[in-house]
C-alpha cells in the first residue's frame, strides 16, 4: 500500500512537472491583439516574461518592444518570442489583459497574442460586443454564443497561431478594463453552456439588428446551415441604428470595388436587383460606361464598407453624381439579432426561450472544455 502511494505521488510529481510547462490550463483561447504593428508597448506589475520558450528575462518596465530584422528587440536582446504573464494584467499599449501576452514576429510587424482563460475572455468581451446595462438574460444569451462561436473556431484553427480576430472579423475584445459585476454573472450564470446541433457546437454568428427579419447563411456566405436559416424579428425596431441613410458619390464607390478587386470603369448607376424572402437584395445592378454588371449585395457592402452600408436591406437612387441610400437593420443578418434579443428579455424570454428562438433545431448543453 505504502509502495501504491509512493508511486502514484512520484507520477503525480513528474506529471505535476510537466503540467508547470503547459501554456495555461485546458479551456483556454488565443486571440490576436495585433497583428503588423512595428511596435508595441508592456507594463504591468510583478511581470514574469520568458525569452524563447526557455529563458527568464529581466524587463525594466514599461518596455517598447520592436520589430527588427531577426525578431523582436527588447531591452536591447533580440529574441523570436516573447512571453509575459503576471499576477493580476498585463498593459498592453495602455489597456489591460488577464493571461499571457506572447510576441512573436510576422512577415510585418509584431504578431501580439493574448492567451487566457475562455470565461475571462467572455466577462471582458459583453461590454464590447452590447452593454452589460442591458437586461441580464440578453447578457446570458450573449455569452453562450460568444462562447459557441469561440469554441467553434478554436477547434477549427487549433494549429494555427491563434483561434480569434479581436475584431468584427470574430468577435470583438478590447481586455479587461471593460469588465463589470453584471458581465461576469452573466458568464458565470451559463458556465460552460454552448449551443449545439446534431451534437456539435455550431457557428453562432450574430449581429447587431436585422431590421425586422434574420437571414439565411447560404444568402451571405453561399452554403445553407440548418440551423441558420432566417426568422421573423420584430424586437430590434427601437435599435438606435434600425434605420440607416448614405450619401456617397459614385467616384467613391467606382474606387472601392476597384480596390476590391472589381473591373468598374465609369460607374453611372447603381439599380437594385432581386431580393430573397428575407427582403435583403441578393444582387446590385451596377450601369457602367462598358455596360451592365451584376454583383451579389453582400460583395457590394464589404467592397464600400460594412460600416458605411450597414445592411443590405435598402433602397438606392441615383441623383447626379451621388449614390443615396435607405436601409434597415445593422450587420450582416445572420443568427441571433443583439437587438432583438434585447427586446425579447425586456418581454419576460429567459435566455434558453431567445436562443432557440434565433437558432432553431439546436440545443443547449454544458460544454467540457476539452
Ligand atoms: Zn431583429
Amino acid at each position: 500500500m505504502k509502495l501504491f502511494f509512493t508511486i502514484l505521488f512520484c507520477l503525480c510529481f513528474i506529471f505535476g512537472e510537466t503540467g508547470a510547462a503547459a501554456p495555461l490550463q485546458a479551456d483556454t483561447i488565443r486571440v490576436a491583439l495585433q497583428k503588423g504593428s512595428e511596435t508595441i508597448r508592456l507594463d504591468g506589475t510583478g511581470v514574469l516574461a520568458i525569452a524563447d520558450d526557455v529563458e527568464p528575462l529581466r524587463l525594466s518596465l514599461p518596455v517598447q518592444l520592436k520589430r527588427v530584422m531577426n525578431g523582436v528587440s527588447v531591452n536591447g536582446r533580440t529574441v523570436r518570442k516573447l512571453v509575459a504573464s503576471a499576477p493580476a494584467v498585463l498593459i498592453v499599449n495602455g489597456k489591460g489583459y488577464r493571461g499571457t501576452i506572447e510576441i512573436t514576429p510576422s512577415d510585418k510587424g509584431l504578431l501580439v497574442v493574448n492567451e487566457l482563460p475562455l470565461d475571462d475572455y467572455l466577462v471582458g468581451l459583453i461590454n464590447c460586443e452590447i452593454s452589460s446595462q442591458w437586461p441580464m438574460e440578453a447578457i446570458k444569451a450573449q455569452a453562450v454564443i460568444a462562447r459557441s462561436y469561440a469554441v467553434y473556431q478554436r477547434e477549427t484553427r487549433k494549429n494555427a497561431l491563434y483561434h480569434l480576430e479581436s475584431s468584427v472579423l470574430d468577435q470583438v475584445y478590447d481586455g479587461c478594463d471593460i469588465e463589470d459585476s453584471r458581465a461576469a454573472r452573466g458568464v458565470q450564470e451559463t458556465a460552460g453552456e454552448v449551443l449545439t446541433y446534431d451534437g456539435r457546437v455550431i457557428q453562432a454568428f450574430y449581429h447587431s439588428n436585422c431590421g425586422g427579419h434574420t437571414e439565411a447563411a447560404e444568402n451571405v456566405w453561399g452554403s445553407p446551415i440548418p440551423y441558420l436559416k432566417g426568422v421573423d424579428c420584430k424586437y430590434c425596431q427601437s435599435a438606435p441604428s434600425v434605420k440607416w441613410e448614405q450619401t456617397l458619390t459614385l467616384g467613391r464607390i467606382e474606387s472601392q470595388l476597384r480596390n476590391s478587386g472589381y473591373k468598374v470603369a465609369g460607374l453611372k448607376d447603381i439599380r437594385p436587383g432581386r431580393r430573397n424572402a428575407s427582403g435583403r437584395l441578393t444582387d446590385l445592378v451596377l450601369v457602367t460606361a462598358n455596360g451592365r454588371q451584376t454583383l451579389p449585395a453582400p460583395k457590394f457592402r464589404m467592397a464600400v464598407g460594412s460600416t458605411v452600408i450597414r445592411s443590405t436591406n435598402f433602397e438606392v437612387r441615383v441623383v447626379g453624381d451621388n449614390a443615396v441610400f435607405a436601409g434597415a437593420g445593422y450587420g450582416h443578418g445572420v443568427g441571433l439579432c443583439q437587438w432583438g434579443a434585447k427586446q425579447r428579455a425586456s418581454d419576460g424570454f429567459d435566455y434558453r426561450e431567445i436562443l432557440s428562438y434565433y437558432y432553431p433545431g439546436t440545443q443547449l448543453v454544458k460544454n467540457n472544455g476539452d
